[in-house]
């Protein structure tokens, strides 16, 4: 049954039945449906101005959820920073002054990165901002880790080398003395035995019996001998070159048990003290020069003297006194 429609007309006062054809229906439904399709759209956007659909829902926590990650991951990079900081404060104040050696410079540390389009293509998202900051602080971190292990290796060469250097600056006392007093005379202005006017000591004397064995305080290689049973000069002496500067030199010798070249190392026994040279008294003279020059031996006793024992040599170096000749 289909529905009839019905016009009033004013004229008659009567209300006239409409006969409409297949066209007025067709065009009433379309009227009809254009109106609401355009009332979906709207209610559509109104709702979805107020809420999210699943899908969207779903991708903002997938936002959320890799925001706090990147958050996670740069307060990894701060804990990481400070480490490497760490490790580079001990690099620069620990290791690098044990060996002398000049700190890493800042400039070389914290070098930045050429070229700015470094991280383009990270630019234009709503989250480029912590995408890029944490690309660019893992790349400082990579480069200054990369800067940091260099530094090692080369701490690790200097290392290799102050073992050999270790071994060989002179680091023990000639001739095993327990006692002290028995080191005649120290270096450095000193009464003359003979003539009792000040002169420079060049090393220090240690006095002991004919015959008492002398040790070489370094490792190293003769570099000279002299034979001289005469009563003037060092008598019977042996120098040691041992590399990086350092030379010994071993004088008044009774017997040389040494040749030119020969390598010796520390606590080798070399000679026997003697009374040869100008000496007043059986003793050796002993000598250490750095880069050619005579430097007090009392700082290159450190493998055998204690500090008090250090302190005690301070102390008797102080009082002056004479030396036993050269
Ligand atoms: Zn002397």
């Amino acid at each position: 049954m289909t529905k009839s429609k019905y016009r009033f007309d004013s004229e008659s006062l009567s209300y006239k039945k409409i006969n409409s054809t297949r066209k007025d229906k067709f065009l009433n439904f379309l009227s009809y449906f254009s109106a609401s399709l355009v009332l979906a759209v709207l209610y559509f956007l109104v709702f979805s101005f107020f809420f999210d659909l699943p899908k969207e829902q779903r991708l903002k926590r997938e936002v959320e959820f890799l925001t706090f990650k990147y958050e996670m991951l740069n307060n990894q990079m701060d804990h990481l920073t400070q480490v490497l900081k760490d490790i580079q404060r001990r690099d620069d104040n620990i290791y690098r002054t044990v060996f002398n050696a000049e700190p890493v410079s800042q400039s070389v540390r914290q070098a930045g990165f050429g070229g700015v389009d470094r991280y383009a293509e990270l630019e234009g998202y709503e989250n480029s901002r912590i995408v890029i900051e944490t690309a660019n602080r893992l790349d400082v971190l990579k480069k200054q880790l990369y800067v940091q292990s260099k530094s090692y290796d080369e701490v690790i060469d200097m290392a290799k080398n102050k073992e050999e250097m270790l071994s060989s600056i002179p680091a023990i006392k000639p001739i095993a003395v327990d006692d002290l007093r028995r080191i005649a005379g120290y270096f450095g202005y000193r009464i003359h035995p003979i003539m009792k006017v000040e002169r420079f000591h060049e090393g220090m004397d240690f006095t002991a019996p004919l015959g008492t064995d002398i040790y070489a305080t370094g490792d190293g290689v003769v570099s000279r001998i002299q034979r001289d049973r005469s009563r003037t000069g060092f008598g019977n002496m042996i120098e040691v070159d041992h590399g990086f500067g350092y030379k010994t030199i071993y004088a008044h010798l009774e017997e040389i048990h040494v040749n030119r070249g020969d390598s010796v190392s520390r606590g080798e026994i070399i000679g026997l003290v003697g009374n040869t040279g100008f000496s007043t008294a059986p003793h050796l003279h002993y000598e250490v020069r750095k880069n050619n020059r005579p430097v007090d031996p009392i700082n290159y006793y450190f493998k055998d003297l204690s500090p008090e024992e250090y302190d005690e040599m301070i102390r008797l170096s102080q009082q002056g006194g004479s030396f036993l000749g050269m």
